[in-house]
């Protein structure tokens, strides 16, 4: 079963087979897994993947916000 992660940092996909845990080959961050399928991803044209990327990475910016809110309110009750 092959599975597509995606790097948080540098956005690269990679196509992983079994291991559940995959580095990126690039910044060797640990990637996140997608949601998409491998047939689906194989299916997607160029423009598909790169919108599907840039939709990540705006998902990833709200985590870190969200992250960065959180982490300001546990300051700010100290
Ligand atoms: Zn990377």
């Amino acid at each position: 079963m092959l599975r597509i992660f995606i790097c948080p940092k540098c956005f690269n996909y990679r196509i992983v087979s079994r291991k559940p845990d995959a580095t990126c080959f690039h910044c060797g961050a640990r990637l996140y897994k997608s949601d998409l399928d491998y047939v689906d991803y194989i299916e997607m044209s160029m423009a598909e993947r790169l919108k599907y990327k840039e939709k990540f990475i705006e998902r990833m910016k709200l985590i870190k916000d969200n992250m960065d809110n959180y982490y300001t309110e546990q300051e700010m009750k100290k």
